[in-house]
């Protein structure tokens, strides 16, 4: 029942009904219990909401200040932690940097102590209780990283007795988009993480798509010429190999990603070529994800999204080119508006709508 409220928020005893797949019975015993331990409440009955001619049926909701849960993104030089309640309400948040060659180990003590802080604080100005569930991101592509996932989820968890679920942190900051920021409350969306690597997230009916081996919205190696520059995956001719940080930084002859911005800024030739290039092989790459999936909705972040319009005009005026009939019409474009903070706020939001599995939260009856 929490579940579900959690998920699709408000909802009356006939659609738990149809949610849980439960007895009315049960649903009616559960949500009285529900009640009276206050974690979720009923909200007062509006006109229209009812089926048919009788009175509106009452809709029960999570009791927002009954639950947080804990977000927490690790990057290369910085941690991010972010603390929601039940409502998807932020209530508090933490940055950490760190040194980029700190080990996993001394990343976790970091994003430990910081979390210590921020649930503490929490506790003592709002009363909130701990967080009853953590949702982690972690960059890199994760079937590479089972040793790094063990170390971060292992330590977590027993630390913050709570169950704590991982992810890409890229895919979580595109699901972050869809809930809070530039693409919010669209159901299908692609999201690219535009930085010294390229990653990126496809957000399918409003759910982050990770495919079977865990690596679906890897743009970034997605192949464009077979002949092309040699890519870190050590394939040729990969979207990354192409539009990476360093690799824009070297083609436009500049040291820095703010020098790159300058020089688009002021028109530099050289420089307005380079980004123009990038935002068309952007483009073309999502296009091709776009008539195979069906989406027209794309958001690009990462540092490089720091350089706007620039690159965002070229990537739009490529896919208006090559989208097909309504998705053409439907065609959004859209620079992501979370920053640092989109990954947290994508690890919160895979623990508040993504099922758990049962007995995880300490939610039995
Ligand atoms: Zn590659």
């Amino acid at each position: 029942v929490l579940d579900v409220l959690r998920r699709n928020g408000p909802a009356s005893r006939a659609q738990l009904v149809d949610g849980t797949g439960l007895s009315r019975a049960t649903i009616s015993s559960l949500t009285t219990d529900l009640l009276r331990r206050g974690r979720v409440v009923e909200l007062p009955r509006r006109p229209g909401t009812g089926t048919g001619t009788g009175r509106p049926s009452a809709l029960l909701a999570l009791e927002p200040t009954s639950e947080v849960v804990l977000g927490v993104d690790f990057g290369h030089t910085r941690v991010v932690l972010v603390l929601a309640d039940a409502a998807h309400e932020v209530v508090g948040s933490r940055v950490r940097r760190y040194r980029r060659p700190t080990t996993w180990s001394r990343r976790v003590a970091i994003a430990l102590d910081a979390a210590r802080d921020l649930i503490a604080s929490n506790m003592a100005v709002n009363g909130s209780p701990a967080p009853t569930a953590v949702g982690v991101g972690i960059p890199g592509s994760l079937p590479h990283r089972e040793d790094v996932v063990a170390t971060v989820t292992t330590a977590l968890s027993s630390a913050l007795a709570a169950p704590v679920r991982s992810d890409n942190n890229a895919r979580l900051a595109g699901l972050a988009e869809t809930v809070w920021g530039a693409a919010k409350g669209l159901q299908n969306v692609a999201y690219l993480k535009l930085s010294h690597g390229v990653g990126g997230a496809l957000v399918l009916d409003g759910r982050i798509h990770t495919g079977p081996r865990g690596t679906a919205g890897e743009f970034g190696h997605v192949g464009l010429d077979p002949t092309g520059p040699l890519c870190r995956c050590s394939r040729q001719g990969c979207l990354e190999a192409y539009v990476g940080l360093e690799r824009l930084l070297s083609d436009a002859g500049v040291d820095t990603l703010a020098a790159l911005k300058d020089a688009v800024d002021a028109g530099v030739p050289q420089a307005t070529d380079v980004v123009t290039a990038a935002g068309r092989r952007i483009g073309a790459v999502l296009a091709a994800a776009a008539g195979v999936v069906d989406v027209a909705h794309f958001v690009l972040g990462g540092e490089l999204a720091a350089l706007g319009e620039h690159l965002a005009t070229p990537v739009r005026n490529v896919l208006r080119n090559r989208l097909l009939g309504q998705a053409q019409a439907d065609l959004r474009v859209e620079l992501a508006a979370l920053g640092e903070y989109a990954g947290a706020l994508g690890a919160v939001a895979t623990v508040l709508r993504e099922p758990t599995a049962a007995g995880e939260l300490p939610t039995a009856v």
